[in-house]
C-alpha cells in the first residue's frame, strides 16, 4: 500500500491537530442553539469517506447527540473525477422530519459540490431547527470555493487524494495520512477502461 503513495500532503499529526481545534470551534457555535430548546444535534455523516473524519471529530465533542448516515457515490470504484452525485436510497437513515434536531452535515471532501448540495436538499426538506456543514477537504478549484459550507479543516490543491477514510476504488481508506497516488497507480484505471 505505501508503495502506490506518491505524497503524504497532510500527516496525522496535523490532521489530529486540526480536528482538536475544529471540534472545538463547531462545540463552541452549536452550544448557544443546544442550550436555547429542546432540539437535539443529529449528525448526519456521508458515507463512506466521512468515517474516519467522524470518528475522530465526535471525540471531541462532548455534547449529546444521535447520528443518522447517508449514503452519496459521486466517485464510483475507480473514478478520479466526479460522475455525479446520487443518494444510495436504502442507506439514508434520516428520520422523515427533522422538527426538533439541529443537523451537522459531514462530508469527507468537497469539489464539485454536487453532494453538499444533494445532500443540503435532502436534510432540508425534512426542515430541522438549524443546519450546517462541515467538511474535512476542501479543493482550491472554484466549484468547491463557491459551494457554501461551514466548517472546513484543511484547504488543498485540486489535487485526487486518498486515506483517512478517503478512497480509490474502496482501497487506501485506512492510510493515517492525507496522500496524493503515484501517477502510475491512478492511471491503471483509465488504462482497464473505468475511471
Ligand atoms: P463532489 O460531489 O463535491 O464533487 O465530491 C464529493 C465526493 O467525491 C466526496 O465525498 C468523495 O467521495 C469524492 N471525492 C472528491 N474528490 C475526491 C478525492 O480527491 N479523492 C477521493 N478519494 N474522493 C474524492
Ligand atoms: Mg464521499
Amino acid at each position: 500500500m505505501q508503495a502506490d503513495i506518491d505524497q503524504v500532503l497532510i500527516d496525522r499529526q496535523a490532521i489530529a491537530r486540526r480536528v482538536d481545534e475544529l471540534a472545538r470551534q463547531i462545540v463552541a457555535d452549536l452550544e448557544p442553539d443546544l442550550s436555547r430548546g429542546e432540539a437535539d444535534l443529529t449528525l448526519v455523516p456521508i458515507l463512506t469517506g466521512s468515517i474516519i473524519f467522524v470518528a475522530d471529530l465526535i471525540r471531541h465533542m462532548p455534547l449529546r447527540m444521535r447520528i443518522s448516515v447517508m449514503s452519496i457515490t459521486s466517485y464510483p470504484g475507480k473514478a478520479t473525477s466526479s460522475r455525479g452525485a446520487s443518494v444510495e436510497a436504502a442507506l439514508t437513515r434520516l428520520p422523515e422530519s427533522l422538527a426538533g434536531h439541529h443537523v451537522l452535515l459531514i462530508d469527507d471532501i468537497l469539489d464539485s459540490g454536487n453532494t453538499l448540495r444533494l445532500a443540503r436538499q435532502i436534510v432540508t426538506e425534512r426542515q430541522p431547527d438549524s443546519f450546517r456543514t462541515c467538511v474535512l477537504l476542501r479543493k482550491k478549484r472554484d466549484a468547491a470555493m463557491a459551494t457554501p459550507c461551514d466548517y472546513v479543516a484543511f484547504d488543498i490543491p485540486d489535487q485526487f487524494v486518498v486515506g483517512y477514510g478517503l478512497d480509490f476504488d474502496d482501497l487506501y481508506r485506512n492510510l493515517p495520512e492525507i496522500c496524493t497516488l503515484r501517477q502510475e497507480v491512478a492511471a491503471g484505471a483509465t488504462e482497464n477502461g473505468r475511471c
